[in-house]
This record gives C-alpha cells, structure tokens and sequence, in this order.
C-alpha cells in the first residue's frame, strides 16, 4: 500500500483509556479525516474492535505495536497474524517506550520488514534521548536511523511514515516540544541521511511527521504552517476536543 499523499494527525492513545466504554466514546467524538488529513488512532490492542465499530468513516485504525514473528510463545504478547485478523492498516514500531524495554534497531528493522510485507504501514519512531552542545546527539541519531533503515530500498521509504520524536520532547515532563525550525532541521538530516543510504533522491517521497508533544493549538498551527506531513500525538489525541481541533488546523 503506497502512502496516501495526505498530511497524517495520529493518535497514539498508550495504556488508554482505562474501560471499553471509554474507549468508544472516545472513538465516536473523534472528527473523520478530509481530502487533505488522514487520521490515524492507534488504541490499545484490548480496544481495537471496539473501537473499529464506533470510529467514523475514514478514520484509520493502527496498532501500537507487536511482537516479532517466531515469537508465538510469548505470554503477554501480540502477533502480526493477529493485528492483520483485525484489519489494521498502521503499526508504530520503534516507539521510545517499546525501545527502553529492549527493542533493539534491529529488531525494528525487522518489524519494518514483517508489516510490509503484509501491507501494513509502519510509523517507525526515531529520535535521541538528549541534545548536546557539542551536537554529539547527531551521531547518535545517525547510528540510530542507518541501523533502523538498514538495506531498505528507496520504494520501501515510501510506504512507510517517519516519526520524529525526541525523548526530551515527550511525555508530561518534558520541559519544551522540539520547535518547528528544529523539526525542519532534522527532517533534511534524515532525509541526507536516506539519500546516502539508498544512492537515490527520495526527498519528495519520504514521509515525516514530529512525534513530540502538541501542548497546545498554536504549536499545531506553527507546525502545519511550516508543511510539516503531520503530527504523531500522545496525551493529547486523548482530550477529543484538542484532538479535533489539531485535525482541523492541518484539514
Ligand atoms: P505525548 O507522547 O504527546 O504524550 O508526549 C508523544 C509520543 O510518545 O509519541
């Protein structure tokens, strides 16, 4: 499935809400995608179907993640097999909080393999712990994105969304989000970075939305107004009425 060339506004809902009643009252406020937007919510695995039946027309539903194939054993776990029984069209991969308990770059190269093959786009999450003086944080990220991107071909990059999303610019501590213009910056470091990797141009082709906080409306308009291809959300994608406005800016 080649990515549609619309902007994406992702809801990445995490351990949320705590009931199934929640989970579909949530599902039926959310505002439906439009010719320029697509929305994406990524519920807990327990509240995909729920959610599928009282979600709007054309919104897309997507996983938070899987286990490996060959992992078929694993208590607590989710298979591939079984995301793809529930019709799910993303996957988020790579995700800071799925890395910190041991998933390697490795691993979500892997996993960026299993969901293409099975038509599935990957929202592949990459981004550094911390920023430095001396931009060592660059080199990190570079190792990073070479390793998660490893022998991916330029038609690959293009079925697949890049989430920008700086650890130091996430969750409820954070101290600031990453601005726009640092957004822009490392936009264009991943993309010379693809080009090298691949020998060929895929600037236009390649897909990359910010995956840091959105703390407010006027942090969504900055990063609409500088054409960023969307907004990968956390907390949020959980207040309805943020959330649809945030749609609304990028429709
Ligand atoms: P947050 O999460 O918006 O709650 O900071 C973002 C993320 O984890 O991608």
């Amino acid at each position: 499935m080649l990515i549609p060339e619309t902007r994406f506004i992702i809801g990445n809902w995490k351990t949320n809400p705590d009931t199934l009643k929640e989970s579909s009252l949530l599902a039926k406020k959310i505002s439906g995608s439009s010719d320029n937007v697509s929305v994406v919510v990524c519920p807990p695995d327990i509240f995909i179907e729920n959610v599928k039946n009282h979600i709007g027309n054309g919104i897309a539903i997507g996983a938070q993640g899987f286990s490996s194939e060959g992992s078929s054993a694993l208590t607590g776990g989710i298979s591939l097999s079984q995301l793809i029984s529930l019709s799910v069209q993303y996957c988020i991969v790579g995700h800071s909080s799925q890395r910190a308990q041991g998933e390697t770059n490795a691993d979500v190269n892997l996993k960026i393999r299993e969901c293409l093959a099975h038509n599935i786009i990957p929202i592949v999450c990459i981004g550094e712990k911390e920023r430095d003086e001396n931009s060592t944080y660059l080199k990190i990220l570079e190792s990073q994105i070479t390793a998660t991107f490893s022998d991916l071909s330029r038609a690959e990059f293009e079925h697949m969304i890049i989430a920008y999303e700086p650890l130091w610019a996430i969750g409820s501590d954070s101290k600031r989000s990453a601005t726009p213009a640092e957004f822009e910056t490392i936009s264009l470091f991943i993309k010379k970075i693809v080009y090298d990797m691949t020998g060929q141009n895929p600037v236009g082709q390649i897909t990359i939305v910010y995956g840091g906080s959105i703390d407010t409306i006027e942090e969504a308009v900055a990063y609409n107004d500088i054409g960023a291809h969307g907004l990968l959300i956390g907390r949020a994608s959980l207040d309805v009425r943020m959330f649809n406005k945030i749609i609304s800016v990028f429709s």
